[in-house]
């Protein structure tokens, strides 16, 4: 599997070249980029849905767990109250059982409304992906159109779509939605660093960010100074 760094380094790679085959058909490129964005943001929605319903659903099968405990519990002090010596005893049991009863009824409860919630979640989640898909067709369609367009291009274009898309979903949408941030302000989202500067805007880029940006190859780091991705200057991208 590819570091984050380097899918980054090709989906930027990828989209400068693009930006250049697509650069004479009007606003279709502009179009086309509103599109990935609007696809990000909507998968963003999806993953976040996701999140929480995962949450969930540690927290019911926990829950379920404890639940069963407690009775395992109740049903024990239960029978150890046959075998008391005095009243203070059992008194005791007695406060302990209701004590545990009334835990397994708001865990209960807790349980329930956790239950709807998830139902309510699935079907939020399901609009959420139908979402997707539109946005996805959308995309395909302006794809197409571009594809129309370029004439000898053609196939060097839909190779470079297919490419883009399959790249996109190697690296997690909130990292997109930075990356897009980027690509909105410089055609070159990620830049090598190069002599330790930055080659987006040639300003210095710290020592520490150097080590940093060679280290950990599955977090993204950005330029001080314009905000482009650092890329390490020692990956080298596949030829696209
Ligand atoms: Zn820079």
């Amino acid at each position: 599997m590819e570091t984050q760094i380097y899918n980054i380094a090709l989906l930027a790679a990828i989209d400068e070249r693009l930006d250049e085959m697509l650069e004479d058909y009007g606003d279709l490129p502009e179009q086309i980029k509103s599109i990935e964005i609007k696809l990000n943001e909507k998968k963003l929605l999806v993953e976040e849905t996701e999140s929480i319903l995962n949450e969930i659903k540690n927290f019911v099968s926990q829950a379920k767990l404890t639940l069963v405990e407690m009775k395992d519990k109740e049903e024990k002090l239960s029978q150890q109250q046959f075998k008391v010596r005095n009243n203070k005893e059992f008194d005791a049991i007695t406060n302990e059982i209701a004590h545990i009863k009334q835990e397994h009824e708001k865990l209960y409860d807790r349980l329930r409304t956790e239950g709807v919630k998830q139902e309510n979640l699935m079907n939020i989640l399901e609009g959420q992906q139908k979402d997707v898909d539109a946005v996805q067709k959308e995309l395909e369609e302006k794809y197409d159109e571009a594809k129309r367009l370029s004439g000898d291009q053609n196939e060097e274009l839909t190779f470079l779509q297919n490419k883009r898309l399959k790249t996109i979903d190697l690296i997690k949408s909130k990292f997109i939605k930075d990356y897009e941030r980027i690509r909105s302000m410089h055609r070159d989202a990620a830049v090598t660093i190069r002599k330790s500067s930055c080659t987006g805007c040639f300003s210095t880029v710290p020592a520490q960010v150097i080590v940093e940006v060679r280290n950990h190859p599955n977090q993204t780091f950005y330029c001080e100074n314009c905000g482009r991705v650092l890329l390490p200057d020692d990956l080298i991208l596949e030829d696209i």
